[in-house]
């Protein structure tokens, strides 16, 4: 067993740093209040390798793998989670096109969105279904040599940018619920295909966020992903692989939110001493440190084992639960040793605090991580 980087890790990680330092450090309030997402942040970070690096060469891209991928995610958000999702999640969706799709589509669209020229998105989530995702009802349905897609998406990240996404259909509704699903590619600019940006959101605004409507929507069936009837199964592998970055991006964040504290206790005074002398203070510390380090053994342990193509979904399940949870729990004390300078925007911590938050909701909510854990544990 070995716990250290190699010296290529060590580069990534410095690099992905250095990155988000140089080019987010500027956009980060602008960001935040105009609710802004910046394209150009994006097709440079594609030109440094870091779009879709967990996705191979022959595809595009760095061929950096899980860990690769976590270590870029966890740097990145370290600095700015809204910004991170414009890099991170410009591959969003491609995960089942790398994993499912035929080499056409490989060849297709993942060098793109790789070089940071295109952008995808995963389309799962509907308007009266998020959790339940048995209980979508998007309807594609097999017209000549196409499928005619009609419904509805909602809160999809990247819907109003992105240049193609991997959307969730009925396509067998003959069949059982679970088998009755299929993962299928629609360009964005597909006739029939509406988007509307969705404002108002607590954190993470530099992040898109929108609506997407399905109107008649034609595209060949060779936009099919994978099996006929396997759209259920492929996407909960997805979100098995896809929820250890959510455990890196509550890694970054919950850093971000210690070393922040460190400083600011150092050089705060109060009661005649610095705050950081207080115990209660220091227990604030060491609870947070304690999780970051219980989480990284967790986020880097479920990303190695995928990486060795031994998967322990139950362990991706507990990075993004407990990922949630560090996330909340340090972004929440930040804000409370900061005072009232914690909850203005002095400093960053009140964003944070506001951007935590969707890492115990977005691609499975803590409750459907307990549910995911709790079903595996009671089967032994
Ligand atoms: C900023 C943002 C970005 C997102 N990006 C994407 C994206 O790119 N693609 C995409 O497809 N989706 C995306 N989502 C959607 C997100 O994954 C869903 O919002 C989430 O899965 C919850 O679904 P829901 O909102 O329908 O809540 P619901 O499923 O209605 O859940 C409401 C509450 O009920 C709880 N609940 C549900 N079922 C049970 C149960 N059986 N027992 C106990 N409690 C239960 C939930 O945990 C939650 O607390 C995004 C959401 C946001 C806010």
């Amino acid at each position: 067993m070995d716990f250290e980087f190699t010296e290529e890790q060590k580069m990534l990680r410095d690099m992905a740093y250095r990155f988000a330092q140089t080019e987010f450090a500027s956009f980060v309030k602008e960001c935040d209040e105009e609710e802004k997402y910046i394209p150009e942040i994006r097709k440079k970070a594609g030109e440094n390798g870091l779009v879709g690096a967990w996705i191979s060469e022959e595809y595009g891209g760095a061929g950096a793998g899980s860990i690769g991928n976590v270590i870029i995610t966890e740097e990145l958000s370290k600095v700015d989670l809204g910004l991170a999702l414009n890099v991170t999640a410009a591959s969003f969706g491609c995960e089942a096109i790398y994993q499912y799709g035929s080499e056409e589509q490989k060849k297709q669209y993942l060098p793109p969105v790789c070089r940071g020229e295109q952008v995808s998105a995963g389309a799962f989530t509907e308007p009266n279904a998020g959790t339940d995702a048995a209980g979508y009802k998007t309807r594609a349905v097999k017209d000549g040599n196409d499928y005619l897609i009609n419904g509805n998406k909602m809160f999809i990240t990247n819907a109003t940018v992105c240049d193609f996404m991997v959307a969730q259909c009925i396509t067998n509704p003959e069949q059982k619920k679970h088998n009755s699903f299929s993962l299928i590619i629609v360009p964005a600019h597909a006739k029939g295909v509406t988007t509307n940006k969705i404002h108002g959101k607590m954190g993470i605004r530099a992040s898109n966020t929108g609506e997407i409507a399905f109107e008649d929507v034609r595209v060949p069936q060779s936009n099919l992903v994978g099996k006929e009837g396997n759209g259920f199964r492929q996407l909960m592998h997805f979100f098995d692989t896809t929820r250890i970055m959510i455990g890196a991006q509550a890694l970054g964040l919950s850093e971000a939110c210690l070393e922040t504290s460190i400083k600011y206790v150092k050089e705060r005074t109060v009661f005649g001493a610095p705050l950081g002398s207080f115990q209660l203070t220091q227990l604030k510390l060491t609870e947070m440190a304690v999780k970051i380090e219980a989480l990284r053994g967790l986020v880097y342990r479920a990303a190695w084992l995928l990486d060795g193509k031994n998967p322990d979904y139950t362990l991706s399940a507990m990075a993004k639960y407990f990922g949630g949870e560090t996330a909340v729990f340090c972004a929440n004390a930040a804000v409370e040793l900061h005072g009232g300078y914690g909850y203005i925007d002095e400093y960053p911590v009140q964003k944070w605090y506001r951007d935590a938050k969707i890492l115990e909701l977005y691609e499975g909510t803590k409750e459907a991580e307990v549910m995911t854990i709790g079903r595996v544990l009671q089967a032994g």
